[in-house]
Order: C-alpha cells, then structure tokens, then sequence
C-alpha cells in the first residue's frame, strides 16, 4: 500500500476571499472540488502559523482527521536525523516522500487500524501538496538556527547554544537532588604571543585544536562551548567535584601533550578555572565563580587548574 508522492505545482492564490463557507464541516462524504479547494486553503493559512516541524506535521494530523480517521502520523527526515510521530501507529500505512524540484523533504506515514480505502487514498494525495512549501521553510529555519549556534572556526557550540544549554542544565540540577553539574572556564596561556609571532592564520588553528582536544577529554554527556576569543566553556554534568577536577586537569595535561605550534618543540598551554554548582539561582553566577578561579590560576603562574571553593579556593598548580 506504499505510495510516493512529488509534488510539481501549487497555485493557491492566499489574496482569495479566504473561507466563503465553514470549512469545518466538510468530510469526505461532502467533498466536492470547491470544497476540497476551500479546505486546502484553510489548511494552508493554518501551517502558515508555525515554522516548528513537529508543529506543523501535527497541524497536518488535525486536520487530516476531520476527512479521514487516522490514529497516527510520522514525520522521518534521515539526512537532518528528524523523526517525529504523533499519535498511534497502527497496523495500515500510506506513505508519501514529499519532494519538489529534485530536493527530498522527508517522508510522511498515516497509519490507522483499518485499510485505507481507495478514495481516501486519493483525498490523502490531493492535498498532500499543501505541506511542502510550509515544511521546507520550516526545514530550513531549523538549519538556520542550527548554523547559528556553532562556532564556525572550531565548529563548537557558541555562547548562544551555551546560553540554552546551561539555562536547561542548572534547572535539571535544581529539580534533582542528586544531580550535580560544573563549569570550568578555558583559557589559552599569552595566546597574543602565538599571533604575534607566529600570525592570525596559526592562532586559528591552535583554537582549533584545543577545542579538538578538549572535545576529546570529556564525555559525550558533557560539552564544550567557545566562550569568545581563545576561552571556552566545559559543562561537566551529573558529576562530583573530584571528578570534575580530574576531568578538568586531564584537560589541562591534553592541552599541553597536544596542541602543536609551528615551531614543534614550544608547548601551548592553558589556565582552568572550575566551579561545582553550589546552589546559584542562575548559570551566569556559577559561571562568574569559574571565571574568578581562572583569573586566580593565571595569577599563580599559568598552566594550572583552580577550584573555586565557596569558602577558600585551593589550586593544583605545578
Ligand atoms: P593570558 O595568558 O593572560 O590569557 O594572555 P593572552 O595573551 O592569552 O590573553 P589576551 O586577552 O591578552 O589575548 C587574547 C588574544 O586572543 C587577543 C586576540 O587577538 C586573540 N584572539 C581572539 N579571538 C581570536 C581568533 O578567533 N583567532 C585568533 N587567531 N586570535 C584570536
Ligand atoms: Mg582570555
Ligand atoms: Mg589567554
């Protein structure tokens, strides 16, 4: 019962008197073609309100269900990992690959307990258009705020993606007593002299490299943001302190093992400064608290991690 579907045109004119008859009261036993025109139009100007995916495939389901009963909806985008269902998925499917001029805009599945009949099929099929315009600004959107949040130098989140990530973080660690998160801030050692000496073009790519390496230090549960300039941000979640500060010292020890200059024999290294969430109110308290033990471990020579304590802080400097 697979079908595919390409869309090739779409001429619905928006300037149209919109709904001349109410359009919530036609089923598929009442269709006629200036009907099924009226309800493509009010389907439309309705996935017209929203540019979330997941919004719009549900617009979709709703009022695909005023024509024909379906218990549920999926929405699968392989290439851009989206796969959403909305609903129960039931034994009968229609599928439909929606594309429009050689571009794939993912596939969608109805699904329902009884057989689709073949003139529910065609009802399905004759307004299967509608969505694609929607979806592909949706679709885009959603690249475009994902563009947004990464570094392109490092290709690491950015301070935006860190704002979000952190704000959902620390309320999780609030909500649960037994969860516990850091912050340590990173900061490349008289990173001014690598530019000075060895150009703009060498100072980018040892950014990237210490973020490579950092990347590489922490667990896939945890993250790393590029804070600006040559300073970054690792979240370390659901953690205890000493872990933390080993994390944030195998750190340290990668950086300097790892991260190469032009001239091979001379070392990059960085300054940590590690704060254990201690019941701020907000992330940019506890990042401020990072951001001291850093200013402390460049003023103890560099090199080093310290940890800010609430009541005294301690460092491991060599
Ligand atoms: P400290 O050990 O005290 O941190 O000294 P520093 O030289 O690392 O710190 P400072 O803040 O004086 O200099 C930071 C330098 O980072 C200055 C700026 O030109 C450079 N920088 C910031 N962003 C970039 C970038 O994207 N690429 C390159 N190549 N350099 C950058
Ligand atoms: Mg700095
Ligand atoms: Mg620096």
């Amino acid at each position: 019962m697979a079908n595919s579907f390409t869309q090739h045109s779409f001429g619905t004119n928006v300037k149209n008197p919109p709904f001349p008859m109410d359009v919530t009261s036609i089923t598929i036993d009442t269709l006629t073609p200036e009907r099924l025109k009226d309800f493509r139009l009010h389907l439309f100007s309705h996935l017209q309100t929203s540019l979330e995916v997941e919004q719009l495939i549900s617009i979709f389901h709703r009022h695909l269900k005023q024509l024909i009963p379906v218990s549920g909806i999926e929405f699968i985008h392989g290439d851009k990992m989206i796969d959403i269902t909305i609903g129960q998925v039931r034994k009968h499917r229609c599928n439909y690959q929606l594309s429009m001029s050689q571009q794939n805009y993912g596939d969608i599945t109805f699904t329902r307990g009884k057989r689709f009949s073949e003139k529910e099929l065609s009802v399905i099929e004759s307004i299967m258009d509608v969505i694609i315009f929607p979806l592909r600004n949706a679709l885009k959107y959603r690249d475009a705020l994902a563009t947004a949040m990464i570094d392109p130098l490092t290709g690491l989140n950015n301070r935006g993606a860190m704002s979000i990530s952190l704000t959902r973080e620390l309320e999780r660690t609030r909500r649960h007593e037994d969860q516990d998160m850091s912050l340590v801030m990173v900061d490349i050692d008289h990173f001014k002299k690598v530019n000075d000496r060895y150009g703009h073009l060498a100072g980018d790519d040892v950014l990237r490299q210490v973020a490579q390496v950092i990347q590489q230090s922490i667990r896939g549960s945890d993250a790393c943001f590029r804070f600006g300039g040559e300073e970054f941000v690792v979240l370390i979640t659901n953690t205890h302190l000493a872990h933390s500060r080993m994390v944030s010292e195998r750190i340290r020890e990668a950086i300097e093992a790892n991260v190469r200059l032009p001239d091979k024999d001379l070392k990059v290294t960085a300054s940590l400064g590690l704060a254990h969430y201690n019941g701020e109110s907000d992330w940019p308290a506890l990042l401020e608290r990072a951001d001291k033990a850093l200013y402390a471990a460049k003023n103890q020579g560099r090199n080093c991690v310290v940890t800010s304590l609430v009541k005294q802080p301690t460092s491991l400097c060599i």
